[in-house]
């Protein structure tokens, strides 16, 4: 397992942000602290929040083994990981803000998630003529 981070991937968020620039897709913002929850990325003209979760820390069930080493202490921590992501999709969404999770492996993979999120992006430019 990697060294311990507060928040995100950087690997993660900088292949998120060359996909952007190759898609020319602009108008995202990082982290914002105007927005809760600071997503990883967010469209202000499109009130569109994206959080790329890691698969470890958020326990994707495609990639997720718990350790053996400490169970209780990894359950806690990702349990009150996944509460934060509910109540942070919560919140965000009785604003009005759409938001749009991605797992790290669907960065990594390219999957159809990932071209999924493009489409909506792409959608809401469109109707929002951002
Ligand atoms: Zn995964």
């Amino acid at each position: 397992m990697s060294r311990i981070r507060g928040r995100g991937n950087r690997s993660t968020e900088r292949a998120m942000t060359a996909l952007f620039r190759s898609n020319r897709i602009t108008g995202w913002r990082r982290h914002p602290a105007y927005v809760f929850g600071r997503p990883d990325f967010y469209f202000s003209q499109l009130r569109t929040a994206i959080f790329i979760d890691g698969c470890f820390w958020h326990a994707c069930s495609r990639c997720f083994k718990m350790p053996a080493q400490n169970r209780s202490f990894w359950e806690e921590k990702i349990r009150r990981n996944r509460r934060r992501d509910r109540l942070v999709a919560r919140t965000l969404n009785a604003g009005g803000i759409r938001v749009l999770r991605l797992w790290e492996h669907d960065l990594e993979r390219r999957t159809r998630r990932l071209s999924y999120l493009f489409s909506v992006l792409r959608a809401r430019s469109a109707v929002l003529g951002a």
